[in-house]
């Protein structure tokens, strides 16, 4: 399908030319082909469908890089505890109870919720039994996704527990059916859940697997104090030294929170070129502590942002997790420059890409990249009048500034209406099985 936006303020992230006001994108088989003021284009515009964007911003679309998607079931069930506890008294036992059917739900009622926040690519982070009915789900909703396949080997309730053979088979078989699914959207890689919860052993054949299918490596690193010093009580190592000493850490290792690092591990990082993924208010929301992005940024490493599930964030409201990737940093360090609007919006897109390798592909709006766009409404109570758009997207707006969303060329929102499915009745349903849930887990 060809599509045409007109009329909208172009926030382009092309370093070149950053905004096109009155802007013209063009959209050809899922690619971007042309980019530019309106007054620019010479040819007759041949296209199905033409959007209207005047007075409105057209943004690349957001990249939410950590999510536990099925945790849409778990708000608040756990609030006020801090991580371990948190996992422990609520989370294992609410997620032993749900069935394959009852994530498949969960998984596209977070994508909904997703779009509606602008985001158009979600990496999500979950365990064997949900591989499945989450990769259908993105498949047949045509979000864009990375199925990092998570698995616990020690240290959790048995029930939890993954054999490791069969963590790495069941990891590569989805590797093998849906890795570069609906043409490239959907991608796979292996993601032991941090290292306290794994062996060497599944580490070192993780990593193995991952290079094996020229994929990522996803771990929960250094999250919070507590489960560093789980991996201590093994192997005397803090987790990024760890690592590192395992030969696991690249470019292609993303590091998921970063939180409790010391000076020697920032060295490591920042030598490694390991992807950074935060998550402020996931990090706020259990107490894990303030991760030192400023410096990973001075120092050159990548950052990309994630909401982190819903049960340790409360929503998957993305624009919050902009707002608070610029705000927490700043009281922290009782400096408003540290971290700018404009880098949290580079984090949610243009870093998000760069961190999932598609740097060439997504993450900003300029001609060859695929069209992941979202098309933001400021005229709104909150938001109009607008000065800058940047900072009104990153400290002003809410989900409910963002009006269409287009991923891979093809229309998932407009008009803040969901293209797909019925939203009203994917939410009875959502609300009919939670409950069910809710009460075979007995919480
Ligand atoms: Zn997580």
């Amino acid at each position: 399908m060809s599509l045409a936006i007109e009329g909208g303020t172009i926030i382009t992230l092309d370093k070149n030319r950053p905004i096109i006001k009155n802007g013209l994108l063009v959209v050809q088989d899922g690619e971007i082909t042309f980019v530019g003021e309106k007054s620019e284009f010479k040819e007759s515009l041949d296209v199905e469908r033409r959007i209207d964007a005047s007075g409105k911003f057209v943004f690349p679309g957001f990249i939410n890089a950590h999510n536990h998607m099925f945790q849409v079931f778990i708000r608040s069930v756990a609030v006020d505890m801090e991580l371990l506890d948190w996992l422990k008294l609520a989370i294992w036992p609410f997620t032993q109870s749900l069935t394959e059917s009852d994530i498949y739900v969960a998984a596209r009622l977070a994508i909904i919720e997703n779009i509606k926040s602008g985001i158009t690519c979600i990496v999500d982070n979950q365990y064997p039994r949900f591989y499945e009915p989450v990769a259908k789900a993105m498949d047949e909703t045509g979000i864009r996704g990375v199925l990092a396949c998570g698995y616990y080997e020690l240290n959790v309730l048995d029930e939890m527990k993954t054999e490791p053979s069969e963590a790495l088979k069941k990891c590569e078989e989805t590797l093998r059916k849906w890795d570069k699914a609906g043409g490239g959207r959907i991608r796979v890689c292996p993601a032991p859940m941090h290292p306290c919860f794994a062996s060497d052993e599944l580490i070192l054949k993780s990593k193995e697997l991952a290079d094996k299918y020229d994929t990522y490596l996803h771990i929960h690193t250094a999250e919070s104090e507590r489960d560093v010093r789980m991996l201590m009580e093994r192997t005397g190592k803090r987790d990024v030294e760890y690592l590192h000493d395992l030969g696991v850490l690249d470019s292609r290792f993303l590091a998921v929170h970063s939180v409790c690092v010391t000076k020697r591990e920032i060295d490591l990082l920042v030598a490694s070129g390991a992807q950074i993924v935060h998550n402020p208010i996931s990090n706020m929301y259990v107490c894990d502590g303030v991760a030192p992005i400023p410096e990973y940024i001075r120092r050159g490493l990548n950052v990309a942002l994630g909401t982190d599930g819903s049960a340790s964030n409360g929503n998957q409201d993305f624009l919050s997790s902009m707002k608070f990737a610029a705000l927490l940093h700043k009281v922290y360090h009782m400096d408003p420059s540290i971290i700018k609007a404009q880098d949290s919006l580079e984090m949610a897109t243009i870093n998000g890409a760069k961190a999932l390798s598609m740097g060439d592909r997504l993450g900003s709006l300029q001609v060859g990249k695929r069209a992941d766009i979202t098309i933001v409404d400021m005229f709104k109570p909150h938001t109009v009048h607008v000065h800058d758009p940047v900072g009104s997207l990153v400290y002003s707006c809410t989900p409910e500034n963002v009006d269409t969303v287009i991923v891979d060329g093809k229309i998932l929102m407009e008009n803040r209406r969901i293209t797909f499915t019925d939203e009203e009745e994917e939410l009875r349903k959502a609300d009919e099985v939670a409950q069910a849930v809710k009460e075979r887990a007995r919480i």
